[in-house]
């Protein structure tokens, strides 16, 4: 079992449900390894692709985490 669980929301059919992220697929690009500094402890943006259970849409998930 994970704590990480998040709340998604369909970008299509609007319904949400709660995903694992250590399940997702992370997206991994340069483009997205920004660091963002507010404070302590630091965070950083990671992107996941959920599939919606219902339609089977994909979609982008923004996630923040701490470091
Ligand atoms: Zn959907």
């Amino acid at each position: 079992m994970s704590d990480k669980l998040i709340e998604v929301k369909c970008t299509f059919c609007g319904r949400t449900w709660q995903e694992d992220i250590e399940q997702l697929e992370r997206i991994d690009q340069e483009l997205n390894k920004q660091i963002i500094f507010r404070g302590k402890p630091r965070r950083r943006r990671e992107q996941y692709r959920v599939r919606c259970p219902h339609d089977g849409t994909f979609f982008i998930v923004e996630v923040e985490v701490e470091e």
